[in-house]
């Protein structure tokens, strides 16, 4: 059911997190963009003024490579300035308490790691955006390395160890989702019993199959997004409200 107004909704979500044992959230996009991160997909979004960089003509060719680097040179002074809002604050609040095991995002910002998870306890359903690693044998770069390198020979670089392209951490455009992260997003869908969707439009599958799959599995849903999504209809609780407000009430609890 859709809360009538922010502060029934807020109320609601209070009791239905005190009432919880484990909650799981799920991220997207819309918890960051008070950060300052943009949000790809959204119209007016980097991806739709430029033609996203497929993975298979990433490996293929030199000059996508460089591209695509180019791209995330010119995107990291947002990263790098980006800290974390009232909705990262929040949920590292809850983790603190003991009542969240760990989340699922679809973001690559590592803004929840900056607000206090462990890293083992962010499953990062597209990768990671902060460091890079060789599509080949899976060596971590640092993103300096790799901005060294570019400079000095004017091309993205290989690894050093097997000679495969250097790629940001994270899972692009026809690349296969990672199956470690899928299957510990999928155990703790099933195994929460109360799943909280933040800012997400919950349309890019497999991904927005986690709270039905946590619904289905007896799980209270809520979601948190400015819009509506195609899975309210099913939800416990829908806040159609900014996420900072909506959330800000719970940092520090
Ligand atoms: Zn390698």
């Amino acid at each position: 059911m859709i809360a009538s107004d922010l502060r029934s909704g807020v109320e609601r979500l209070g009791d239905m997190i005190a009432e919880a044992k484990t909650i799981v959230p799920f991220t997207g996009a819309g918890i960051s963009t008070e950060c300052g991160i943009p949000d790809f997909r959204s119209p007016g979004g980097i991806w739709t003024r430029y033609r996203p960089i497929q993975f298979d003509e990433f490996v293929a060719s030199q000059e996508a490579r460089d591209e695509s680097w180019r791209r995330r040179f010119a995107m990291e002074e947002v990263f790098a300035a980006a800290k974390p809002g009232r909705g990262h604050r929040a949920l590292a609040s809850l983790y603190r308490a003991g009542k969240i095991p760990a989340l699922i995002t679809q973001n690559i910002d590592n803004l929840h790691q900056a607000s206090g998870f462990a890293t083992e306890h962010v499953i990062e359903l597209h990768g990671n955006t902060t460091y890079a690693r060789c599509i080949g044998c899976g060596k971590a770069y640092q993103l300096d390395w790799v901005k060294r390198r570019f400079d000095e020979e004017g091309a993205a670089p290989n690894c050093t160890v097997c000679d495969e392209p250097v790629k940001t951490a994270t899972i692009s455009f026809g690349q296969m989702m990672p199956d470690d992260e899928m299957q510990r997003a999928t155990e703790l869908s099933q195994h929460c019993d109360l799943f909280i969707a933040i800012g997400s439009s919950l349309v890019v599958w497999p991904a927005a199959g986690f709270p039905m799959m946590a619904k289905n599995c007896g799980a209270r849903l809520v979601i948190i997004n400015r819009e509506p999504t195609d899975q309210d209809d099913i939800a416990d609780l829908v806040i159609r409200h900014d996420i900072g407000e909506a959330l800000g009430p719970f940092v520090g609890n």
